[in-house]
């Protein structure tokens, strides 16, 4: 240990270098830490880098726990480590902290990576299929069913946000919430009758879109209503069990309508990436011979 852990050598040295590890990193294309990285999954690369880095960090740690780890291969998860923001210890994160020591700092700071990571890359490759492979998570048969409404709404979706909600209500049932599926697919037809509501019909006002101004329109969002423990529709959108549930879906790609400045709306997800309302209006233009409702 004999001067691992002493002074840094001075200022106007270099320091050793990022290390083969953070080589490593830069090669899988790791400049970002995991908290800046963007939340949709851009190509390919992206599932693979985080699967491949976090296979990297695990060989590392069995074979070092092993004793037959290489110093070159402890300093590249070391470089890795220090690379995606997993500080080893107090020392410094540059250089100093790379030394091939399998020691306690680097061993809880690959122990944390690998907590967490499992799960990002997880989540990396479900979202990856949500988008491109949607049919492989709607139609797996180990993955679990939902109550017939719910299902009868989730079959409305572009199958993109089919199989991001279904993960999303997959991951809710996980976390011990009791959630389903309100509402999905609407019409612009139902959605002008629902935007008269309040305005030119009885009722209190529920939405500012008119028919073609939602994702709703567009079978890209779907609203979810969450129940309590006593089976009772939690109807406050400010309940913290709302901003859990965002928590969850968010990890897909999709929007929370909380986030909305324009509207506060708890319940509501969508997925929009590309895809602006003008551009789906256009895509999508209503059928002649529309009776307006308004
Ligand atoms: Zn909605």
């Amino acid at each position: 240990m004999q001067g691992l852990l002493g002074p840094t050598k001075s200022d106007e040295a270099p320091g050793p270098g990022p290390g083969p590890g953070a080589a490593a990193g830069a090669r899988l294309g790791l400049d970002l830490p995991p908290s800046l990285k963007s939340p949709h999954v851009e190509d390919e690369a992206d599932r693979f880098d985080s699967q491949g880095n976090y296979q990297l960090v695990h060989n590392t740690w069995v074979r070092a726990m092993q004793g037959v780890a290489a110093r070159s291969e402890i300093e590249g998860m070391q470089g890795l480590l220090s690379d995606t923001g997993y500080r080893l210890g107090e020392r410094d994160l540059r250089g100093t902290s790379i030394n091939g020591q399998f020691d306690d700092a680097t061993k809880a700071a690959a122990d944390a990576y690998m907590r967490n990571e499992e799960d990002e890359a997880g989540v990396n490759a479900l979202r990856f299929s949500a988008v491109n492979f949607p049919h492989e998570i709607i139609d797996a048969p180990e993955r679990p069913r939902f109550d017939a409404a719910t299902e009868e709404k989730l079959g409305q979706l572009d199958p993109r946000v089919h199989a991001m909600a279904r993960l999303h209500l997959e991951a809710m049932k996980q976390a011990g919430m009791d959630a389903k599926v309100s509402q999905a697919y609407r019409s612009q037809e139902d959605q002008d009758d629902t935007y008269a509501q309040g305005r030119s019909k009885p009722g209190i006002k529920v939405t500012n879109a008119k028919g073609g101004e939602s994702y709703h329109n567009f079978k890209l969002a779907y609203d979810v209503a969450l129940r309590d423990k006593n089976g009772k529709y939690i109807t406050n959108g400010s309940d913290p069990a709302y901003r859990d549930a965002a928590r969850l879906g968010q990890r897909y790609g999709l929007e929370w309508g909380g986030n909305f400045h324009s509207k506060f709306d708890a319940p509501h997800y969508q997925y929009s990436k590309d895809m602006s309302l003008p551009d789906l209006r256009q895509q999508y233009p209503v059928p002649h011979g529309r009776q307006g409702s308004r």
